[in-house]
């Protein structure tokens, strides 16, 4: 065996006897003295990268440099204010500006000096802390790779290139597709150009840096495959249903917490994985302590459950079966807002009493064509007189009768408000027969008994019922706020769309205490922010990207891609299109460059991207793809370290941790205030021109890579005169001084404040208007989706419904799966641990060895008890997509719904460094075994029967299905 190259194991990063009072001591030791000695002045390096729990240095200490930046660790974005002492980042607290780490009143005042700053600290949560073994972590990749000349990929044979290199060979594999002018296929020209073939698949990207690579891969390059981003593996039929409902103005939507008096949490975990779970946390302990309620809904018993009132462990997928018998309940009981529905424009709901400032269509007029809601009626439909194909119709509330309703949406317009329902449900306008929007949705609750809703979701009618009356019983203050669980199943968006219809029900949009879009962000990158900003994002004489995705997401198959259509004979198609899936479909990249469905990809650039690890019932299926280099002619994946994706590729590059670049990382609306985040690296060297040098290893920004192979090719957008004002562009700083230059146009605050505080945060103040909120969404909120009603399923040729409604699981040709019980007993879901994200966080021993050294097989206590399984006991778990299944420990616990199996996400890696399977320049690599302890889930989750080669999907919000599988466990 060859020489290790690197003697430190995890055994030693984290040293068990390296107790509290040792660490006290050591402190005590540093606070006392006046400087740093030299005893103790290694001691901060060495403790990171041994894993040890370093000094903290007091801010008095001589030599503590103080630095904010934004944690990357989970996608929460919390201000932090990193501690840096010789050039060593040694402790990660919150940044005392930033509202996700400090509460109104507590929180400083923008105003506040940064010099009076410095002793005042926020809150991060256990992995943000941690973030330090991140930029220390002993096994990250020093230099960029390649895949040893004669070995085939997977191999784990690597040699070390430099940077020049790499710079060189990728421009010259990238340099035939900088082409917009050659089709792909002139047979299709709808496809698009050679361009095309070049894709982007980030895992983990934020603004900044998306700005950043969309214009090099779009309008510098011109590849419509630009951006595949993770999204789909997480929440995406959330957005998608969000979206729909509001003509695509806003997407995620989060109750106004702490003045919020009851809130169902509905496949959600704020106090695990919601994000930001940082400032979630604190906020639901404020809710709770003002005698705020909270229901959660999971099959689990999570740590969000453990704090609510009530818990109630739904069967997974059950969702939208339980937010219609609560439907049906409060539609059949009076129990929502007949006020605020009537409204029919925002000029009534601005009039109304009390005042609103969204509305919603519960009074259009929908079209039934043969026994199915086609589309809204249009006036010229109904005949009214001078009638156009843009106005709706509704039945005036005054008189019944129907009337033309213009632009709702504009204020100029007269107010009206309808009927919620036609006499008789329905009415006969100039023909047709029709039905208001309201009376649809209540038709679909209608659609089963309250008892049968309860069978579908496993919840008892009484239950339902008193949430139902809870509900609908503090007014506007009340929320239902769905995530993950809902989402990531084959009927995602529908199950939200239900949900959703809750909160629409009861009016509780943009009032304080209710359902908000949070408080926004001031513009970094588009120059929509003030006179004086510039649209960085535009390349002067750059490429204009055309055509397909090659995951078909944003396109309709018949109407978009007619050759196609026309060549393969019509319906079905041969791989699902997703035109509602506005976030795109990461599932789908793989398995669809191996079909060459549209079309084939030469070339695949990743980027923290550990697909093959993160998505459902991938592993052999993608391994397969990733290996077949006539599938994928080149490969080069932007990594820290060999993951289970980045392994198989032809380069990896190594860019820096998230605590050496920059980045304008956006807050989730659970902050009702504006907030513009700025990342900045907090340690490494700049020279004079700004270059940055990362701390550690000879690593190299995205923004600085891409700099250069642009000018390799010659591309316009870089050099001299490369934005619209005739700026430079030739580091990753020049990009980010152009975006701070963007906030201070449209802020007032000068870049140097930005990057002293750490972003711009408006003041608290500014997050309430009397009883409303202060930042709102003024427009409609629709219950019938008349774009889906009207958009046909790529594979069934039928058209998707447009009320929200129950649905069963299916498989990608409509046909409903039904479940072998008796083979496989068990529903098995997966989530993320409060210490974990996905899958990199595995690599910071303080998360790992300290919190929980590996995961489990959660089952409940009857459910083991019929099997013989004890806590500790080794099992077995299969599926119908993989008999030879995996192994782990089991738990044994009453917090799980009899008959659901959870298996935490994070652990259970086979890459990564957890094997010796990595040589660089002839030296195999040390490894740590502790990252493959445990098991991961996703391997056993269900591959579609019908495609064969992906999982499960939800064809309108192009959701994964993490939560359609079925398991069985077996002792062994
Ligand atoms: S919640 Fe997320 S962003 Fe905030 S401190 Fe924790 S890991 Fe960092």
């Amino acid at each position: 065996m060859s020489k290790m190259k690197r003697k430190n194991s995890l055994d030693s990063w984290l040293n068990p006897e390296f107790s509290r009072r040792k660490f006290i001591k050591v402190s005590g030791i540093l606070a006392s003295a006046a400087t740093v000695t030299n005893f103790i002045k290694p001691t901060p390096a060495y403790a990171l990268t041994a894993g040890e729990f370093p000094p903290d240095p007091l801010e008095s200490d001589a030599g503590v440099d103080i630095k904010y930046s934004v944690c990357l660790m989970c996608h929460g974005s919390c201000g932090i204010r990193a501690k840096v002492v010789d050039g060593v980042l040694v402790k990660i607290d919150g940044n005392p500006y930033h509202p996700n780490c400090l509460e109104p009143g507590e929180r400083l005042s923008y105003a506040t000096p940064v010099n009076e700053a410095r002793n005042r600290v926020g809150t991060v949560c256990v992995k943000g802390q941690s973030g330090v073994q991140t930029v220390y972590n002993p096994y990250r990749l020093l230099g960029p790779i390649k895949r040893a000349p004669g070995t085939k990929r997977g191999e784990g044979q690597w040699v070390s290139i430099t940077w020049e290199q790499a710079i060189d060979e990728i421009a010259q594999i990238l340099s035939p597709y900088a082409d917009t002018g050659t089709l792909i296929d002139p047979s299709a020209p709808e496809l698009g150009p050679i361009a095309n073939k070049v894709l982007f698949s980030p895992g983990r990207l934020e603004h900044g840096q998306k700005e950043f690579t969309d214009r090099f891969f779009k309008n510098q390059l011109g590849t419509i495959n630009h951006r595949h981003d993770h999204t789909s593996i997480c929440e995406t039929s959330h957005h998608v249903a969000g979206s729909l409902t509001t003509d695509g103005k806003n997407n995620h939507f989060k109750p106004d917490v702490i003045n919020c008096r009851y809130i169902l949490y509905i496949g959600t975990n704020p106090l695990e994985a919601g994000f930001p779970m940082n400032p979630l946390s604190r906020k639901t302990m404020e809710f709770k302590k003002r005698g705020g309620k909270m229901v959660v809904v999971d099959p689990r018993f999570s740590n969000t459950a453990a704090k609510a009132d009530q818990w109630v462990p739904i069967k997974p997928g059950g969702d939208a079966a339980f937010a219609l018998a609560m439907i049906q309940y409060m539609i059949g009981n009076g129990r929502y807002d007949g006020t605020y529905l009537s409204n029919a424009n925002i000029s009534a709901a601005l009039e109304s009493s009390p005042k609103e400032y969204s509305f919603t269509d519960s009074t259009f007029l929908v079209r039934i064509v043969g026994g199915r809601a086609a589309a809204y009626l249009r006036a010229d439909e109904a005949g009214l007189p001078g009638g156009t194909s843009s106005e709706y119709v509704i039945l005036d509330e005054s008189n019944g009768t129907a009337v033309a309703l213009p632009d709702p949406a504009n204020t100029s317009n007269p107010a009206r408000r309808g009927l919620l329902e036609a006499p008789g449900d329905s009415i006969v306008v100039n023909g047709h027969t029709c039905k208001t929007a309201f009376t649809l949705l209540k038709e679909q609750a209608n659609a089963r008994t309250m008892q049968q809703w309860a069978e579908l979701c496993g919840i008892s009618v009484s239950v339902i019922e008193n949430i139902a009356i809870e509900f609908t019983s503090h007014g506007k203050n009340a929320v239902a706020n769905p995530y993950r669980g809902p989402c990531k199943h084959t009927n995602g968006t529908y199950n939200v769309l239900c949900i959703l219809a809750l909160n629409t029900l009861i009016g509780s949009m943009n009032w304080k205490g209710g359902n908000t879009v949070g408080g926004g962000h001031w513009h970094e990158a588009d120059g929509k922010g003030a006179p004086g900003s510039v649209d960085v994002t535009s390349v002067p004489g750059g490429a204009t990207a055309s055509g397909i995705q090659v995951t078909r997401v944003k396109a309709n198959y018949e109407t978009d891609a007619p050759a196609i259509f026309a060549r393969d004979g019509g319906y079905p198609a041969r791989r699902p299109w997703f035109p509602h899936a506005q976030n795109g479909n990461f599932q789908e990249i793989l398995p669809s460059i191996a079909d060459r469905y549209p079309y084939g990809i030469d070339v695949l650039f990743t980027y923290w991207n550990d697909m093959v690890y993160t998505t459902p019932a991938a592993r052999a299926t993608y391994e397969a793809i990733l290996a077949d280099e006539s599938l994928i002619p080149h490969f080069i994946a932007f990594s820290l370290e060999p993951d289970e994706t980045s392994c198989w590729a032809d380069y990896i590059l190594p860019d820096p941790s998230y605590l050496e670049r920059w980045g304008t990382p956006h807050v989730a609306p659970t902050i009702q205030t504006k907030v513009s985040s700025f990342r900045q690296p907090v340690v490494g060297d700049f020279d004079a021109d700004m270059n940055y040098t990362p701390a550690v290893g000879d690593t190299m920004l995205i923004e600085d890579f891409f700099v250069a192979v642009a000018k390799r090719l010659g591309l316009p957008g870089v050099g001299a005169g490369a934005f619209a004002d005739g700026d430079k562009l030739d580091n990753a700083w020049d990009w980010y001084r152009k975006l701070l230059n963007n906030f201070s146009a449209e802020s007032g605050v000068s870049a140097n404040e930005i990057l002293a505080k750490g972003g711009i945060f408006e003041g608290d103040e500014a997050a309430y208007d009397g009883e409303y909120m202060a930042h709102r969404y003024q427009g409609i909120i629709r219950l019938f989706i008349e774009s889906l009603a009207t958009t046909k399923d790529s594979m069934t040729g039928e058209f998707f419904d447009g009320v929200p409604k129950y649905e069963p699981i299916k498989d990608v040709m409509g046909n409903e799966l039904v479940d072998d019980v008796a083979q496989y007993p068990f529903a098995l879901v997966t989530y993320k641990p409060v210490n974990h994200t996905q899958s990199r966080t595995i690599v910071n021993p303080w998360l790992v060895q300290v919190l929980m050294p590996e995961n489990y097989v959660e089952m409940n206590a009857s459910d083991a008890g019929s099997l013989g399984i004890e806590t500790g006991d080794m099992v077995k778990v299969s599926s119908i997509s993989n008999s030879v299944g995996i192994k782990g420990k089991a738990k044994v616990t009453q917090g799980m719904r009899p008959g659901v199996a959870a298996i935490s996400q994070s652990y259970g890696h086979w890459q990564l460094n957890s094997r010796p399977t990595v040589t660089i320049d002839g030296m195999l690599q040390d490894y740590d075994a502790g990252r493959g302890k445990g098991l991961q889930g996703n391997q056993v989750l269900r591959l579609d029967p019908v495609l064969g080669n992906v999982t499960l999907q939800d064809k309108i919000g192009g959701s994964a299905s993490f939560y359609n599988s079925r398991v069985r466990i077996e002792k062994i």
